[in-house]
Formats: C-alpha cells, sequence, structure tokens
C-alpha cells in the first residue's frame, strides 16, 4: 500500500541544534547498520523505518559496509526511499560513511582521499540519492595524513555530493586535529558520531570538552548498549534471535551475572520512576546538553516505539541521576 506519512508527525520529537551549525537533529535517531541487510527482513525493516519517520525520526545513518552482505543495507534504505519517502527528502537527514574494510586491496577502507571518494560515489549510487546530508570519516586512520582524509570530506562538500562532513570514533586530539583541518579547507565541523551509553563512558574524558568548544555536535551511537540495557538480557538468559545470540559484535561471554546485576539495579531505578530500562539509557544520554541525538538501532518498529517512550517522560530527576551514579561506579 502506497505510504503516507503521519500529519502529526513532528508532534512529539524535539530538536537540538547540532554543536553551533544551522542543522537541527530529532533527539533519537535511527541506525541501519544492523537489521536492514539484504540478509534480514525487508518487510520489517521498512515499517521500522516508516515507524521512525512517523514518529519524528528525520535522521537515518548508513555507512558503506552495513548489511550484511555490505553494501545492502543502503540498497535496502534506496528502496524505501523510491517507493515511499522520496516525497519526503527535503525532511530527511541522511548520512553515510566510509572508513572500514569495504573492497580488496589497498583502496577498499581507511582514510586516503581515493577510497573516501570512491565510496561516496558508490553509497549515492546504491542509494538512489545525487547527495547525502553528512559524510563521515568512519574511523581514524594513522597511516594517512590527517589532511588528506580532511580534504576528502571537504571535496564531497565542495561538490555538493554531502552537505555537512563529519567523524566518527576518532578520540579528543584526533578530533581536534580533523577539526582543524576540515576548517582549514573551509568546511566546518558538523558532528562526531561516538559510542556512548551508561555501560560505555569514554567520551566523557576530554572528547565531549572538544566538542563543545569546536562547536561540533555529538550521536551517540549504541545508546543501549547493543541491546543490553533493555529488558532483554536481565534474566540473564540469551533469548534467541537476539544480537547476543548471533555473537557477532556482542559477545554472549560478555554477558556475565555481574553485569546482569547492574542492569537489574539500573531497571529497578527505572521502574521505580514508571520507565523502561530503555528509556532510561536514553533521558540517561539526552541529560547532556552536548549530546545532539541518541542513535538507536531496533530490531522492529514495536522495540522502536518502546524506547521512543522516553520522549513523552520527564527528563531524569537529579535523585534518579545519584542513584544511576551509585549504580555505575559501584
Ligand atoms: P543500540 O544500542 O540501540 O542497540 C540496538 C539493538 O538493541 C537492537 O537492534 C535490538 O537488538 C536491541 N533492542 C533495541 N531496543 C530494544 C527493546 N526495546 N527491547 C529489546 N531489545 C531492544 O544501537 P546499535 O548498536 O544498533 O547502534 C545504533 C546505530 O549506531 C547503528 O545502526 C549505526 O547507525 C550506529 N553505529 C555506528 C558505529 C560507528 O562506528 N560509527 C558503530 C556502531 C553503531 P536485537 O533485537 O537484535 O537483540
Amino acid at each position: 500500500m502506497a505510504y503516507a506519512a503521519q500529519d502529526n508527525r513532528y508532534g512529539t520529537m524535539k530538536y537540538r541544534r547540532c554543536g553551533r551549525s544551522g542543522l537541527k537533529l530529532p533527539e533519537t535517531s535511527l541506525g541501519l547498520w544492523h537489521n536492514f541487510g539484504g540478509a534480514d527482513d525487508f518487510k520489517t525493516g521498512r515499517e521500522t523505518i516508516l515507524c521512525a519517520f512517523d514518529s519524528g525520526i528525520c535522521h537515518f545513518d548508513l555507512a558503506n559496509n552495513y548489511g550484511p552482505p555490505p553494501g545492502s543495507a543502503e540498497i535496502t534504505f534506496g528502496k524505501i526511499l523510491k517507493n515511499d519517502l522520496l516525497p519526503y527528502r527535503d525532511e530527511i537527514v541522511i548520512s553515510t560513511k566510509a572508513g572500514y574494510d569495504m573492497w580488496p586491496g589497498p583502496y577498499g577502507e581507511w582514510g586516503s582521499r581515493k577510497y573516501l571518494l570512491s565510496s561516496l560515489d558508490a553509497s549515492l549510487k546504491r542509494m538512489g540519492l545525487d547527495y547525502v546530508d553528512i559524510f563521515y570519516s568512519h574511523r581514524p586512520d594513522t597511516d594517512t595524513p590527517v589532511e588528506e582524509t580532511m580534504s576528502a570530506l571537504a571535496d564531497a562538500v565542495h561538490q555538493g555530493k554531502a552537505l555537512y562532513a563529519g567523524i566518527s570514533n576518532y578520540d579528543a586530539g584526533q578530533s581536534a586535529a580533523a577539526f582543524c583541518a576540515l576548517r582549514s579547507f573551509g568546511v566546518p565541523p558538523l558532528i562526531h558520531q561516538a559510542s556512548y551509553s551508561m555501560l560505555n563512558r569514554w567520551i566523557e574524558d576530554g572528547l565531549l570538552n572538544v566538542l563543545e568548544k569546536e562547536g561540533t555536535g555529538c550521536i551517540c551511537f549504541s545508546p543501549l548498549a547493543q541491546g543490553l540495557l533493555t529488558g532483554r538480557y536481565l534474566d540473564g538468559s540469551i533469548p534467541k534471535g537476539s544480537r547476543a545470540s548471533r555473537d557477532g559484535f556482542l559477545k554472549s561471554s560478555s554477558i556475565t551475572p555481574e553485569l546482569i546485576k547492574k542492569l537489574n539495579a539500573l531497571n529497578s531505578i527505572a521502574k521505580e520512576g514508571g520507565r523502561t530500562l530503555s528509556s532510561l539509557a536514553v533521558l540517561w544520554i539526552l541529560r547532556d546538553k552536548r549530546n545532539t541525538s541518541v542513535l538507536l538501532g531496533a530490531s522492529s518498529p514495536s522495540q522502536l516505539k518502546e524506547n521512543l517512550t522516553a520522549l513523552s517522560q520527564p527528563p531524569l530527576s537529579a535523585e534518579e541521576l545519584e542513584k544511576i551514579e551509585g549504580v555505575l561506579k559501584g
């Protein structure tokens, strides 16, 4: 059936300015790393993306290698765009990245100009787009001069193939150097995409300060720690079909009794406040205004809807934050 977006899609979502740029992003965005590849169920993926858009999520995050197989998430997204979302293209911020292993040989990964610009062309082709909104260097490359990597991002912007440039997985020092290079090519650094959750707080140790000083936004990936900060693993078992059951990026061996205890303590705090654990995790990230958007993953519309309940709830109170801190530091 032909898709028509909900009229009230901007009714509940809030939007935060991305650093000191003119671009606002929704407080939660949707990422297509898992669940949208050629090996995944297309119908569920489509329903999840349309559910997101109907909920005010107007930012979708991709990368050249998302699948499996690599590239297929962009193909899936391109199909949904063509059949359902094209009339809304101007309402949508689409990002893609290059940096990880994509094709054989010396030019299929890392940070050379050769790789980044050919990868962007291939991403545009797979998605059927003339431009993406944000193009990222997916990871730092210490063997390539940062000026070369940043000049490739800047040229993508100057050529109109990307509207903005971003970096991902760079540490505080690498970010400062990259931003300086990017500015020298006339492109302000829009955004940094970094892992961040209640279980992974590395960006508090310097990176957030750099981003604030530079006027660069921060979008936080794996905010639910790949599903750990949801109800999925609270009873200590590994549910069939869950990410941990596939033993890929989330290892079942990492789900230890100590971790289960911590997750249950966080879940108790969530329950006391009438929240779910996933909504607690989302609101915890949003407590810091420097975090522009929480970049969620979801394997179904129902998961997404549960996580979005956070946005109609009051922010975490000082008392809740203190209790959470006690659990995380305990
Ligand atoms: P999350 O931490 O949000 O994990 C999402 C996964 O958690 C879902 O696929 C699902 O897994 C599970 N889940 C989510 N909600 C629920 C729920 N309510 N109940 C039960 N289980 C739930 O994020 P991701 O790790 O998926 O990362 C999000 C995005 O961040 C990616 O798509 C990508 O865009 C970006 N990213 C960027 C990286 C980078 O290097 N720049 C690296 C990694 C991610 P399941 O159902 O399969 O168990």
